[in-house]
Parts: C-alpha cells; structure tokens; sequence
C-alpha cells in the first residue's frame, strides 16, 4: 500500500530534519533520505561554526536570526547546542585596507594587533603579520546534538523517516483531483500533496524528476584533513583561524587541528573525498602562517558546499510545478542558519507568510532564477 502524508521531504540533511521537525507539529510528514543514516553527506562534514559576519547579507540576516536559538533554546535537552570559541582572521602586509574594511563593515568585530592575534594563537608566525578580524562570539555548533534533536522531534511529532530510501522517480498523481505527488524508491511508493525538495547537492536533479527546471546549483568541494599537534601544543582554547587570502583555514578539534585549504572547486553531485594535491596546497599555506610542520594527516574528508547562481539559497515554492517546494543552495551557511531557514520554509509551505520578513523572502524566492 502507497503510504500517504501531507509533506514529504526528500534528503536527510540538516535542511531536511529541521524543516520536518517544523512541519511535523500540525502535518503529517515522511523524509525520504537515499543513505542508511541521516546526515551522510554536507551536514555531517562541516566544521561547525556559526559565525555571524560570514557569507552575503542574507546569509548574515538568517544567521543573526538562529543565534538566539543556538544560544538560549532548551528545546532540545539542557546541554548547549553552541560553545564559545571566537574567530580570527589574519592579515599580511598590504592587505591593511581589507582587514580594516572587515573590522568596520562587520557586526561586534575587534581590530587586533599582531601580539594581540598572537596571544590568542601563539602558533601565527610573526613575519608580515600585520594584524586581525576577532569576532569573539563565534561558537563551535553541536551538529550532532542538532540534527539528532530536530530528527527526533520529528519523529516524536508522528512524523516519519525512512532510511536507504533514494527517491528515483516522481510523478503527478493523475488519481488525485487536488493534485499532489507520487514518489517510487526500492522501499515501495509513496504519496504526498507537498514535496520539500532538501536534497543538497542533488536538489537540481530531484527537480527535474518532478519536472520543474532546475535553479542552476553548483556543488562546490571543500576538503579538510585532521592534523596531530606537536607535543606540549594545546590548541584547545584557539580561535577558529584564517588567512584573509582565503587559501586556508583551521579550528581545534578533539586535540586535533581541522585544517581546510578552503578550496570550493565546482563538481558533479558525489560522496565527496579529498584532493591530495588541494590539501597539499592548502597545507602548504597553513605551514607557512603557522609555525607547525604537519607530519602527519590523522584523516581526511571532503564535503560539498551547493549555490545557486547568486549565492543565495532557493527557499519557496517553485514558480511553476505546483506543490514542489525548494530549500536548497544553503552554500556553507546551512548548519548556523538551519533554525530560522527551517521556520521560514515551514510557514511558506504551509501558505503562512513569516513576520516582517517580506523583503528576505523575496531574495529567497526560486522564482528569481526563471527558466534555468
Ligand atoms: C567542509 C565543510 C565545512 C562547512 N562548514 C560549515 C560551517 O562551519 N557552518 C555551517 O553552517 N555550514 C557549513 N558547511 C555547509 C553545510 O554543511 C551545508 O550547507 C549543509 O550541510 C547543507 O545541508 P543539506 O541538508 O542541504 O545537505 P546534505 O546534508 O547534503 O543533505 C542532503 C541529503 O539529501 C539526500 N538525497 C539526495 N538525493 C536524494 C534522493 N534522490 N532521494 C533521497 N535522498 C536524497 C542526500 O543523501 C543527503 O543526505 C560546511 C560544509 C563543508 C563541506
């Protein structure tokens, strides 16, 4: 028997369990995830930051909106969802305009002195150090405890999940006069008035099964690799840090340091890896900021990151394939910005229009990209 629910959304990312959790309060909702566990893919490779001066002007709003819930929300158990950590950026001779241009145009940001960007990460080396961007609230974010609090909430509102579910074929449903959807995977059909379309990467490709142009998302890579500290280092109290070139970037992890190249070169949608060769480079440039030899890669992983042609997410309905709503393109933002984005996508799909958010909706709206 076809199972049947008011929502179903395809993908088991952060984008995909937030909004079911949303949505499963007043509706009946199915996710629909390809992979055997939620999170496989971009949501379970970031490195965690929510940093509220990262990204365009969107990306900041929406950001700002999910602070307070990352912050101060108990929803999901007493533990804090975020825990201070700071981020730094650092700047070299003749660049003096740029970091001072990111200290005024940012939001709570510090100029820092090259011995004040050292006392924070002794490890910078000295020679043309020129200075740095500090935003101290910047916060490690909980992925974990995030996603596994949004999927079970969901769960907990009646909503469903099933998982090794890869949607391969949707289908207006011709028995159904008030429209709606019916989706084939190896796990049987199913059926639904609404479809979120929350698959990452593959959002473009779950468009065009449903026959709704595509907005133009381009996956882009981003590897990282995690490095052993020399012996006596403690990292632990160091700011996220980054060059303001943009070639690299780390963050203390488990006593460990995560270093990023920060690459973002276009693919196809994948199970992403790294490129020796990027992560060489990349390396290469963290070596020469930081005065730590790299001996050894303890692991190495890749992630994609997906935009649309102007960077900014595709969160509504399609303009033309009725019933097919988008929540895609979250870029490198899609973990700090998945409360407020989840709210918003909630109340849309549900014909709800979010308070005084009219002009962000506008610049979310799908429809912008026209026919794709
Ligand atoms: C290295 C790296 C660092 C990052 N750092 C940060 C950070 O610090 N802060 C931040 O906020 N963000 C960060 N990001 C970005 C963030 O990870 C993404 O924006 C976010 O995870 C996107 O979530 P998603 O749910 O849209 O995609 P995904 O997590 O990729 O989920 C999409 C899901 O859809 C499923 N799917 C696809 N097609 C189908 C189908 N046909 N049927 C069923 N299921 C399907 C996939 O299997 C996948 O699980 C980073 C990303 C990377 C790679």
């Amino acid at each position: 028997m076809t199972a049947t629910a008011d929502f179903i959304i395809i993908g088991g990312g952060i984008a995909g369990v937030s909004v079911g959790a949303r949505l499963a309060k007043d509706h009946s909702v199915i996710l629909l995830e390809a992979e055997p566990a939620l999170g496989y893919h971009s949501s379970g490779r970031s490195a965690a930051m929510l940093i509220e001066n990262y990204g365009n002007p969107v990306s900041r709003e929406l950001i700002g909106m999910s602070a307070p819930f990352f912050r101060e929300s108990d929803e999901f158990g007493p533990v804090p969802l975020v825990k201070p950590r700071g981020d730094l950026t650092v700047a070299y001779t003749g660049e003096e305009t740029r970091i001072a241009s990111i200290v005024d145009e940012g939001k709570g940001m510090e100029s820092l002195s090259p011995e004040e960007a050292r006392e924070l990460v002794p490890a910078l080396r000295p020679d043309r150090l020129i200075g740095a961007a500090f935003e101290p609230g910047a916060s490690d974010i909980d992925v974990e405890a995030l996603m596994q609090g949004f999927s079970r909430q969901l769960r907990d509102r009646g909503g469903r999940i099933e998982l090794a579910a890869p949607v391969e074929g949707i289908k207006a449903d011709g028995a159904n006069n008030n429209g709606g959807w019916v989706i084939s995977t190896p796990k049987g059909d199913f059926a639904c008035g609404t479809i979120i379309n929350a698959a990452g990467a593959w959002a473009d490709r779950v468009a065009v099964m449903a026959g709704a142009n595509p907005v133009g998302l381009q996956p882009k890579r981003r590897s990282a690799a995690l490095i052993r500290l020399p012996d006596g280092m403690d990292a632990s109290g160091w700011p996220m840090t980054s060059g303001i070139e943009d070639r690299w970037y780390c963050r203390p992890d488990t006593g460990r340091l995560m270093v990023s190249p920060a690459d973002a070169d276009p693919v196809d949608p994948h199970d992403a890896w790294p490129d020796d060769t990027v992560l060489a480079t990349g390396i290469h440039h963290f070596e020469e900021a930081m005065a730590i030899e790299v001996t050894r890669i303890e692991h190495s992983w890749a992630g994609l990151r997906s935009f649309t042609p102007d960077d900014v997410m595709a969160v509504g309905f399609d303009p033309e394939c009725e019933g097919f709503f988008w929540l895609a393109g979250q870029g490198g933002v899609g973990i700090c910005t998945s409360p407020a984005l989840s709210l918003i996508a909630a109340q849309l799909s549900t014909g709800q229009s979010p308070q005084g958010a009219g002009e962000l909706i506008a610049r979310l709206d799908p429809g912008r990209f026209g026919k794709a």
